[in-house]
């Protein structure tokens, strides 16, 4: 089938690579310009496992190509695909500049019967918006054209982008077309082999799906931090308690991990957007608002526990482990660790930081500073510094020589962001212990 994906971030780009990988024609079109000329000549603008082999083998073959001419990309789809992005707009609501310029675009270029699918989060009834800036344009071009306006809600995770979208747990698409929801059975099916993943319901529906589930998934995490601050003023060990909770098939062991917040693109954002989608429907979200609340609270704990240890940090060097919101990730988009950062560097401490995939984007955020050094590796960040902390749960911190941060750490302190270590054995090699919960370490 002949694909269009307008934007060529996280989303456009891996299902667009995807879809050429089970064979299907992709054309993905960008603004960027710089972005496009990179991905024709091989340089992948995100990091995510397994992308990178996928797109040159998919491009090298002559299903995937990459543009800037919307109009000729527009030719080109019997499907087009939205995948632009949707960011937080002053009020918490989801901007939605780039969906509708996009939309606009379609109007102004579109020469036959296409079906628009809307794959960007989006508030409920964005699709109407869709379908009325195509038709607007149509009607400047005094043209009549079928076309519909499908949700289809992306559910990949970053950091396992590719294995997600080739293998879906569910295909959500929200059409009142029969034709449409059938073209899209078409486009899908190579994804839907061994079980039915394909849950069609209406538009509105669909809209809110993706926003229920990851309010549910934000739910979960704010929850946990919010049992974790309980269990680290009463003595209590989180750890124990999520094991204890986790082995209940009705909670089960997902996404109950403390730590140091969520970040990254979609959680924070879309937690405030169905908020503020909830007030303007005359619903109070009082569990949204919640749910936000704990978690801004929650990403500034690490330097509340640094602050419990030394009093004051001014002046000292923290070796930060992690920049990146999470794991398997460049993508620094509300990340836990900017928060910290920003906290340390108004206590007039310096940071020596390190993260596997993140540095360049850390280099693009922050540009030359004196209290930050971006460094090489794990074992660069710990030169003369007197902390370590981690903050994001890379699988490379995971097993660290404790006798050896005990000797080059010149304070002999972890602050571990995400529980990753077992606090007798830091404290056994010498060196005292903050974790996320750990009433131990009160
Ligand atoms: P992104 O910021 O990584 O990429 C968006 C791309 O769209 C950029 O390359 C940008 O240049 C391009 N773009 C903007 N305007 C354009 C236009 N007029 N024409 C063509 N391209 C244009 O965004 P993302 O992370 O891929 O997210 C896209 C959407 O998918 C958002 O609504 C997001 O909430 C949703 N989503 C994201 C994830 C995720 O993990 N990142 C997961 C599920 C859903």
């Amino acid at each position: 089938m002949r694909v269009t994906i307008f934007g060529t971030g996280y989303v456009g780009l891996v299902t667009g690579t995807c879809l050429a990988e089970v064979g299907h024609d992709v054309v993905c079109v960008d603004i960027d310009t710089a972005k496009v000329e990179g991905l024709n000549n091989g340089v992948i603008p995100i990091y995510e496992p397994g992308l990178e082999p996928m797109v040159k083998a998919n491009h090298a073959a002559g299903r995937l190509h990459f543009t800037t001419d919307a109009a000729s990309a527009i030719e080109h789809g019997d499907v087009v695909f939205i995948a632009v992005g949707t960011p937080p707009d002053e009020d918490g609501s989801a901007d939605l500049k780039y969906v509708l310029a996009v939309a606009r675009t379609i109007g102004q270029h579109l020469q036959r019967a296409a079906v628009v699918v809307n794959k960007s989060t989006v508030p409920v009834g964005t699709a109407d918006k869709v379908r009325a800036a195509i038709a607007g344009e149509l009607q400047n071009r005094r043209t009549t054209l079928v076309f519909d306006v499908v949700s289809n809600p992306e559910f990949l995770k970053e950091g396992d982008a590719v294995n997600d979208c080739m293998r879906p747990d569910r295909i959500v698409i929200g059409t009142d077309s029969p034709a449409a929801l059938e073209k899209l059975k078409r486009l899908y099916a190579p994804f839907n082999r061994n079980h039915e993943r394909i849950v069609s319901m209406d538009v509105r529906s669909a809209e809110l799906t993706k926003y229920a589930a990851n309010a549910m998934l934000a739910t979960k995490i704010s929850f946990m931090n919010e049992i974790a601050n309980i269990a680290e003023q009463v003595g209590a060990d989180i750890e124990a308690v999520r094991q204890g909770i986790g082995s209940d098939p009705r909670i089960g062991w997902h996404f109950i991990y403390p730590g140091a917040g969520y970040g990254g693109s979609c959680f924070p954002k879309d937690v405030q957007a169905l908020a503020w989608t909830a007030q303007q429907s005359g619903c109070n979200p009082r569990l949204l608002d919640a749910v936000e609340a704990v978690n801004a609270a929650q990403k500034g704990h690490l330097f509340e526990l640094m602050t419990r240890h030394y009093g004051d940090v001014r002046g000292k060097t923290v070796a930060v482990w992690g920049l990146a919101f999470k794991p398997n990730t460049d993508d620094m988009r509300a990340a836990s660790s900017r928060t910290l950062l920003a906290q340390l560097w108004e206590a007039g401490a310096r940071v020596q930081a390190y993260d596997p995939e993140a540095t360049h984007e850390a280099q693009r955020i922050f540009g030359e500073r004196d209290d930050l050094t971006l460094c090489g590796s794990a074992g660069e960040a710990l030169r003369g510094a007197d902390a370590l902390v981690v903050v994001t749960e890379w699988k490379q911190f995971r097993s660290p020589d404790f006798g050896k941060l005990a000797a080059t750490l010149a304070d002999k302190v972890v602050f571990d962001g995400r529980n990753l270590y077992e606090p007798a054995e830091v404290e056994n090699a010498g060196l005292a212990y903050y974790g996320i919960g750990r009433g131990r370490s009160v």
